[in-house]
């Protein structure tokens, strides 16, 4: 299996197999491809589990095109990104880094959470993001043209900068971007029903709680119930888990500390089964 891979060419590695399911909430699809037709990089913005990934994913199966996704963290230099030299039993080889790979193959390269990344690294992006579409590997002493398929997407998160951490303004005006929010109720149900295969009632019900909780966002809670934490109490329902064991597991525990706010989402819990 490994060799398997290892011997296929590398853009094919990466591209994705299957349609992968996405439930479209406005006509993000037909503006991301035009996007996309002129290799305009892109931001997409929204909480954490609204579907970011999954609509990039999508869309990268629809274009035929490979995909790169790169967590990024604070820890992470532009090394892990663009490259280094490594030691074997031969010498030194230079290791192209993810964000490398993507230019050269012509990959969507997908940055997420890109605001958790040291502002350095990201600076690092900048060449690759205007009319010049360039990387350049210092230390190889390369300047990489990016592939003409090539195209940067970061996904940004507006609640989660502070002054701290936020995307430097030169960052963000390289990019378009599209806004992502939790999904209309219809919609979510059926998310929710399709990842998986619970019935649409208690779909219903954990969207309603979900909206209740939605509605405490910036009245003691952070972020809200995302679709992810959805799909994983339906889950836990479908693998027999009594539906309000599973709620306080999934949805209530992993959102909040306070105790009031887990009282409130409880008591909505019990009134919702
Ligand atoms: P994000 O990248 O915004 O943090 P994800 O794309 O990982 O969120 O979404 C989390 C999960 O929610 C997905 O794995 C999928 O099950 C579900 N999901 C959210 N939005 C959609 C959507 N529009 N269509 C299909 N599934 C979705």
């Amino acid at each position: 299996m490994t060799q398997a891979i290892q011997s296929m060419p590398r853009e094919n590695q990466y591209l994705i197999p299957s349609e992968p399911y996405y439930q479209e909430s406005g006509d993000e699809i037909s503006l991301y491809q035009a996007a996309y037709d002129s290799r305009i990089p892109m931001m997409l913005k929204g909480p954490t589990g609204c579907g970011k990934t999954r609509f990039i994913e999508h869309m990268a199966w629809r274009l035929g095109k490979p995909l790169i996704t790169i967590s990024c963290h604070e820890d992470m230099t532009a090394s892990d990104l663009i490259g280094r030299y490594l030691l074997n039993a031969d010498g030194t080889y230079w290791q192209d880094g993810p964000l490398t790979t993507a230019a050269r193959i012509g990959a969507i390269c997908y940055l997420d959470e890109v605001v958790e990344a040291r502002q350095d690294t990201t600076v690092a992006i900048h060449s690759l993001t205007d009319y010049r579409r360039t990387l350049s590997l210092e230390k190889k002493g390369e300047l990489l043209q990016a592939h003409e398929d090539f195209q940067l997407v970061i996904s940004y998160n507006p609640g989660y900068q502070t002054l701290m951490k936020d995307l430097k303004t030169s960052t963000k005006q390289r990019f378009a971007a599209l806004e992502f929010e939790y999904p209309d109720e219809e919609t979510e149900v059926s998310i929710v029903c399709h990842e998986t295969g619970i019935g649409k009632v208690t779909a219903g019900r954990l969207i309603q709680i979900a909206k209740h909780a939605r509605n405490l966002v910036g009245h003691g809670l952070n972020e809200g119930i995302s679709t992810r934490l959805l799909v994983y109490t339906a889950q836990l329902i479908q693998k027999g888990i009594p539906p309000v064991a599973a709620c306080h597991m999934a949805l209530v525990r992993p959102l909040s500390d306070d105790a009031d706010i887990r009282e409130t989402l409880e008591a909505t819990v019990q009134g919702c089964f």
